[in-house]
């Protein structure tokens, strides 16, 4: 992609109402815009980051069984009003039609995949089904001030899975929990999962998926040699106490974000809606839910709020925008257009500085955006037929020969 003609334009200030450092870095470096507290605009290359991250979900997704679909985020009183969430969920968008019906916003689907689902569910041979959309949500936030951490409006992978029994429902947790650890893993994230309280209705057990980060607005006591982690509002433990999993280390304190969590509905959706299957004695019975949940978007901030430093963003490769950020400078532009074309042909993702702007210009907006491989063509490089690369996580440049600079990338 040529810059000169990309829908990007950087910042040289931060925004001034927002303290967050992803809030401050992705609107400064063009990827974010805000409409207003916890709802945002992504450029073309916030959306490419957007896109990465989905990618990486829906493989995992997909490699546990789940199978994608898309539910409306328009949802009628009716089916809130019959698992009482009408009432209790606190965070539901309420809204009424000129026609005088009310409508909710998505805040989660339970409402709207058990009937999906459960209407296509005979027989206990139907089961197992693992179902999953990534769409947007919305939730009438109070504290949405931590930039695309706390979105009114936020990306959202949820999935939504039904069994004939606990037994067969406890598995595929398992799956999933080992599937979420692996996407953080491929985002470059390491979480730590927590046991939590259940959700609104169940007191079943549920897990969440933290990473330690300042921005963060969970509180969670992690022990710093087994992986026990618990969130302190439910913890009976204090910082300082000796781990009760593997009593030999120390609880430690620190501020997380939930990036994801796994839920037990039990049998509350498949009751509410009247919608069973037949067992294997020909008895009618209740499915077995669980739900699935991951904050995308959050990710992305969370990501940003990991990796940076005084100049901008440092992307991991698994989600950068572009791979390579080509600066052609003063007098090298004919080169650098070649070498530009040379590394599409070979299938490397370029953002290309093409811009009639100062070489100072560059190399800040190349900081600020924060793509893996820097690689800078002038008259002086040219001269030894070389270009110079350097990552954006590392502070010394490389000379490196034209020829060889594609294989060097990949
Ligand atoms: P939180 O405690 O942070 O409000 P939650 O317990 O309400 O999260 P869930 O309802 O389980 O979260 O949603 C699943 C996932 O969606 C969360 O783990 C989180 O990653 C993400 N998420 C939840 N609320 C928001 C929000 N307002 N903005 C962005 N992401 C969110
Ligand atoms: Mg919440």
């Amino acid at each position: 992609m040529r810059q000169s003609q990309y829908f990007l334009k950087t910042s040289k200030t931060a925004p001034a109402d927002d303290v967050t450092v992803n809030a401050k870095l992705l609107e400064q470096a063009g990827f974010v815009e805000k409409l207003m507290a916890g709802v945002y605009s992504y450029s073309p290359l916030g959306l490419r980051v957007l896109r990465k991250i989905e990618d990486i979900i829906r493989q995992e997704m997909n490699a546990v069984g789940g199978q994608e679909l898309l539910m409306p985020m328009l949802h009628p009183k009716a089916i809130w009003q019959k698992t009482g969430g009408w009432k209790k969920i606190d965070v539901l968008f309420k809204l009424k039609s000129r026609t005088e019906k009310d409508f909710a916003l998505g805040q989660s689907e339970e409402e709207v995949v058990t009937p999906l689902v459960m209407k296509r569910i005979n027989s206990y041979k139907d089961l197992p089904v693992a179902v999953y959309q990534i769409h947007w949500k919305f939730r009438d936030e109070l504290r949405s001030k931590s930039g695309i951490l706390r979105g009114v409006e936020f990306l959202m992978k949820d999935m939504y899975s039904f069994h004939e029994s606990q037994e067969d429902f406890e598995k595929y947790y398992e799956i999933v929990k080992k599937a979420y650890l692996k996407i953080y893993q491929r985002l470059g994230l390491t979480a730590k999962v927590t046991e939590g309280s259940g959700g609104s209705f169940t007191q079943k057990i549920s897990y969440e998926f933290m990473v330690l980060t300042d921005a963060g607005e969970d509180d969670i006591l992690y022990c710093d040699v087994c992986e026990y982690c618990v969130n302190v509002e439910i913890a009976k433990q204090k910082a300082g106490e000796n781990c009760p999993k593997c009593e030999k280390g120390k609880l430690n304190r620190a501020k997380a974000s939930e990036v994801g969590n796994v839920f037990d509905l039990g049998q509350k959706y498949g009751k509410d809606f009247d919608l069973g299957f037949t067992d294997q004695n020909g008895e009618k019975k209740y499915p077995i839910m669980g739900c699935y949940g991951l904050g995308l978007t959050r990710l992305m901030g969370v990501i940003v709020e990991k990796f940076n430093d005084e100049k901008g963003i440092i992307w991991p490769k698994s989600v950068a925008p572009f791979l390579v950020h080509l600066l052609a400078l003063k007098a090298a532009e004919k080169e650098t257009d070649k070498i530009y074309q040379d590394l599409l042909a070979a299938g490397v993702e370029v953002l290309y500085d093409d811009r009639e702007v100062s070489a100072g210009v560059k190399f800040a907006d190349s900081d600020l955006i924060g793509i893996p491989y820097r690689v800078v063509v002038s008259e002086r490089t040219l001269e030894k037929a070389a270009v110079e690369v350097k990552k954006r996580s590392e502070n010394e440049a490389q000379l490196i020969n034209i020829t060889k600079l594609t294989d060097a990338i990949k």
